[in-house]
């Protein structure tokens, strides 16, 4: 009795797992596999194509800037029960079906996200802002068409902090990069996959300490 109630139980998971998922298809190129679950029938193939394309053309590059043993094995899925942008964890992406469609250009979403693949900080020592940060300074600099998803760096503004982060923080590096520490970006990604990343990192690599960047920047925040 148990068994069978075990089993049914079972089958009847398994079938509801299963309507979810329209279609799943594998993508093998550059040494990426790349798993695309599509839970929404009425997806466009011409969308699915541009965000695979997308991948490929930025996973590489980001893998060779910043990680060489990133995930070589990455799952999107097109979620139509996800109410956000896009999220990702466990080398896996999920994009709400109702934003992507509505916002078709923003591809680079792409980038951003596979960019936490390459973090991989897994229980990092560092700030959130800064994890988000870099990932916005990663689509910056390898975004494959931010001008046709008017996508960009905000001007700076007094009422801004460093932990705004996103696009605030990812310009601030960009700042400090241009005018007191080129690839500073690489040594603290390295740093917070490595788990060594301090407060001081900010200060052994520019000298200068986190808020005394910020005032620097704050005083001439052109880029
Ligand atoms: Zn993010």
């Amino acid at each position: 009795m148990k068994k069978t109630f075990l089993l049914g139980l079972l089958l009847a998971f398994g079938v509801a797992e299963n309507s979810n998922a329209q279609s799943s298809e594998v993508f093998n190129k550059k040494g990426y596999k790349l798993t695309f679950e599509n839970q929404d029938a009425t997806f466009s193939k011409e969308l699915k194509d541009k965000l695979v394309e997308t991948f490929y053309q930025v996973y590489p590059k980001l893998a060779k800037e910043y990680n060489k043993k990133t995930s070589r094995n990455v799952t999107f899925v097109i979620d139509t029960a996800y109410d956000g942008v896009a999220a990702t964890s466990n080398d896996r992406v999920v994009f709400s079906t109702k934003y992507m469609k509505s916002h078709p250009k923003d591809i680079d979403v792409v980038t951003h996200e596979v960019m936490h693949i390459v973090q991989a900080y897994g229980e990092s020592n560092g700030p959130g802002w800064l994890t988000e940060g870099i990932a916005d300074y990663a689509r910056f600099k390898f975004g494959v068409d931010n001008a046709g998803a008017k996508w960009a760096l905000p001007a700076f503004k007094t009422t801004q902090s460093y932990e705004n982060s996103y696009r605030v923080t990812a310009r601030f590096l960009v700042w400090i990069e241009k005018n007191i520490k080129p690839n500073l970006v690489k040594d603290l990604d390295k740093q917070l996959r490595d788990h060594t990343f301090t407060d001081n990192s900010w200060k052994n690599e520019t000298g200068k300490t986190l808020d005394e960047l910020w005032t620097a920047y704050a005083a001439n925040p052109t880029i």
